[in-house]
């Protein structure tokens, strides 16, 4: 889990990338209860494969394909390890307020909220706040 403090601490470091938002809260990548990470923006999404590594071997990752899961509030990429090529998934829960927020505020009028559902939430908040 280190890599991800490694990312908490890069987080205010390009304010004016569109793909970045600004208001990301100590819930990012926590997990919902049904087990997927909880994204805040798309950048935070490329930032979490670039860190992360292959199941199997420990290897680097290479981001393979993207698939839409918007109508569950999801947003899955698909990863293929640079050293042994086995394919892993990560699934990603844009269904949250604060990526919803970002979102609609990026779309303006544009914005469509895709799914109908209750936004999900960190499996344990307690432990998320004791993180800090
Ligand atoms: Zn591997």
């Amino acid at each position: 889990m280190n890599f991800l403090r490694r990312i908490f601490s890069h987080q205010d470091e390009d304010h004016n990338d569109p793909t970045f938002n600004p208001e990301r809260t100590d819930d990012l990548y926590a997990l919902t209860e049904e087990g997927y990470i909880i994204a805040q923006d798309i950048a935070c999404q490329f930032e979490y494969v670039e860190h992360a590594v292959c199941p199997d071997c420990g290897g680097e990752l290479l981001l393979v394909a993207q698939i839409n899961r918007a109508s569950q509030g999801l947003n899955e990429l698909v990863c293929a390890c640079k050293q042994c090529n086995q394919r892993s998934s990560l699934i990603f829960d844009v269904s949250n307020t604060t990526y919803q927020t970002w979102m609609s505020r990026q779309l303006g009028d544009l914005y469509v909220r895709n799914y109908d559902g209750p936004p999900r939430r960190p499996a344990r908040r307690q432990k998320q706040r004791t993180r800090r």
